[in-house]
């Protein structure tokens, strides 16, 4: 590193990779800043994913002028090996990705435009849940379990501030845990049977649908509406989702023992039904020992993801020296 570009302030920018969306921004001492975005082109290939994380990332450096572009934090969905950076697993909704060098390819095509920049990558929920422990100023010491439920169903677990990866990178794949509720319908793994099929959003719906609800709910949140508005049906279905969430999330609880459950995505964020059914199914199916357990919705939300994935990557540098 030449002396110019040491007495420059540094720029750390995270970025959450997810099916659908790419999100990045600065993650500074002191929070956040801008949230840029993109869609995610999983069907175009990996060349084109990289492009649009490298073009996110140099946009929001051209908002630093003057900053030096030091590190990027990549939270990603799907399994990654945090130590190589290599896409381990994911869904099929990325085209060819599974074995894509994630870190060294975005660290090559940094390299014309910002030098060497230290580039790490990890699982999104893995990511979302080391930003929430540092968010709560809790990150080195965290025992805390984070369910992440969306588009899919996931889940990471911090032990004293480092998260649980597993000897195959697929610690916390908790969408695919069997429930008796999910037997006739397919996971986004394509087997039946498994959280997901009824915990997801899309698992909600078609849930929904099989117990002869309306099409015309196209999704999650139309599901929600309905319920609120006195639909018994809407409300069951929702109920029979969220009731598997919470008897998951209090198996895990009893096998790990965190200090706390961090709940985050959609379902999560709003007061109602959804939140009430997970909420006090863990509470009535925790024996004694754990009814001190907090189950808490994401004090980040959707930043989470960045935050940690920052986190990461900083802390694999550090490591390093
Ligand atoms: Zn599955």
């Amino acid at each position: 590193m030449t002396d110019a570009r040491r007495n420059r302030p540094h720029l750390t920018v995270g970025v959450d990779l997810g099916g659908t969306k790419v999100a990045a921004a600065a993650v500074l001492p002191d929070g956040v800043g801008p949230v840029h975005s993109a869609s995610t082109p999983a069907q175009d290939g990996p060349d084109a994913v990289i492009h649009t994380i490298v073009s996110l990332v140099a946009r929001i450096a051209a908002e630093h002028e003057g900053a030096d572009l030091t590190t990027v934090g990549i939270g990603a969905a799907g399994s990654i090996d945090p130590v190589s950076g290599v896409v381990v697993a994911s869904t099929a909704s990325f085209a060819d990705w599974v074995g894509t060098r994630l870190t060294d390819e975005v660290r090559a095509a940094l390299r014309p435009l910002f030098g060497d920049v230290r580039v790490g990558a990890v699982n999104d929920v893995t990511a979302h849940a080391l930003g929430e422990a540092s968010a709560r100023g809790c990150g080195a010491t965290a025992s805390m379990l984070v369910i992440a439920v969306g588009t899919g169903v996931g889940g990471a677990l911090l032990l004293a501030g480092r998260p649980l990866i597993g000897a195959r990178n697929a610690a916390g794949e908790i969408g695919h845990i069997p429930v008796s509720e999910a037997e006739d319908l397919t996971c986004s793994c394509g087997l039946r049977g498994h959280l997901e099929a009824i915990g997801s959003g899309p698992g909600l719906r078609a849930l929904h649908l099989s117990r002869g609800g309306d099409p015309g709910a196209v999704d999650a949140r139309a599901i929600v509406r309905l319920a609120a508005d006195g639909d018994r049906l809407a409300a069951e279905s929702i109920a029979i989702s969220a009731r598997a969430i919470g008897r998951a999330i209090a198996g895990l609880v009893v096998a790990t023992d965190p200090a706390a459950v961090v709940v985050s995505g959609g379902l999560a964020a709003s007061d109602g039904l959804w939140w009430d059914v997970v909420h006090d199914t863990v509470r009535a199916i925790l024996p004694a020992p754990f009814q001190d357990l907090d189950v808490l919705r994401s004090e980040l939300g959707p930043r989470a993801a960045m935050v940690g994935a920052a986190l990461w990557a900083t802390r694999s540098r550090q490591e390093e020296r």
